[in-house]
């Protein structure tokens, strides 16, 4: 029986995992319960899957899941939580942003009885203005755009129990936005804080363009407000057409005096109208068509007595 299973996803790591292993191993040891360290190594092209062997060789509580290609963070912490055989699950970066002696925290919550308890940045080192703008921005308009409450300022960083990591693997979707999707199956979540630390050695693996595929993710996944924008932008558009029109009408009506001009613009804005209203509805057909290709359970149950 393991009690804690720690999940640390790897790309291109190799100046990090030594010390990565090091830290959680002597604050795991700490707490003197069972537990399994699980390495996702995803698809690196330097050396961390062979520095992650030599450690596993000396080390039966740690295992190794390894990727044939990079398949993305988001998938590697999957495989690091389908694996986990523990009763409470942390997942953390192998970069030490994350501070491992935070763990312990993480843990006294769940022995409290809380389900989920994720890891609240309230300050980060040595990340560049633009990441941490961007950052704050991206997770204020996720919120804004979803009817789920998303915690903001939270990384992946978190403990889950073990019914929450059941419930999770019950979720197919394949583009996945993980932090969207802890908060989506509910359970009793709390958080505790901490100061995102510099990275321990190497670059972020997130440049840019995987930065804005993960932001569309989490958009596209938790928000239909984007794909239904054409029937707000449509029906503003036909009454704006029609304001020109009645206008047109009664000046011609009373005064005799009609613009051409304004006549034209009043017909082609409700032909476009139209247009962006039927774009619009399409995208209503859409967005419940891709709700039924997610396949998320109707409901995750958290408790059933007698
Ligand atoms: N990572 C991964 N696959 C990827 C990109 C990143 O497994 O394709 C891992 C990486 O090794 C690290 C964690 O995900 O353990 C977070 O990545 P990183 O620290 O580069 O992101 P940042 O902190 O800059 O947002
Ligand atoms: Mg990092």
């Amino acid at each position: 029986m393991v009690t804690y299973s720690i999940v640390v996803p790897l790309y291109n790591e190799e100046e990090v995992v030594g010390e990565a292993y090091r830290r959680l191993k002597s604050v795991m040891d700490g707490i003197g319960e069972p537990y399994e360290l699980i390495f996702v190594n995803d698809g690196s092209k330097d050396s961390t899957m062979d520095k992650a062997r030599a450690l596993a060789k000396q080390d039966s509580k740690m295992r190794i899941i390894s990727f044939s290609r990079n398949f993305g963070h988001q998938i590697a912490i999957t495989a690091g939580m389908d694996a986990a055989r523990g009763q409470a699950v942390v997942v953390i970066d192998a970069d030490l942003q994350d501070p491992p002696e935070v763990i312990p925290q993480m843990i006294e919550k769940w022995k409290e009885g809380w389900q989920v308890v994720y890891g609240r940045r309230a300050g980060r080192k040595g990340e560049t203005l633009f990441k941490k703008l961007s950052a704050k921005l991206f997770y204020r308009t996720l919120n804004a755009l979803t009817d789920i409450e998303l915690p903001v300022d939270t990384g992946d960083f978190r403990l889950i129990d073990r019914s929450v990591c059941d419930a999770l693997k019950t979720l197919p979707e394949r583009n996945r936005y993980v932090r969207g999707l802890v908060t989506w199956v509910g359970f009793r979540q709390t958080f505790v804080e901490y100061t995102r630390q510099e990275r321990f050695a190497g670059q972020t693996k997130y440049p840019l363009k995987k930065m804005l595929r993960f932001a569309a993710d989490g958009m596209v996944s938790f928000s239909q407000r984007p794909i239904k924008i054409g029937k707000t932008l449509g029906i503003t558009t036909i009454s704006a057409s029609i304001l020109i029109g009645v206008y047109q009408l009664y000046s011609w009506a009373t005064k005799s005096n009609i613009s051409e001009i304004a006549c034209w613009a009043a017909a082609i804005l409700f032909v476009q109208g139209l247009v962006l209203l039927c774009i619009g509805i399409q995208g209503a057909y859409l967005a419940r068509m891709y709700d039924e290709a997610k396949g998320r359970p109707l409901y995750i149950i958290g408790e059933v007595i007698n």
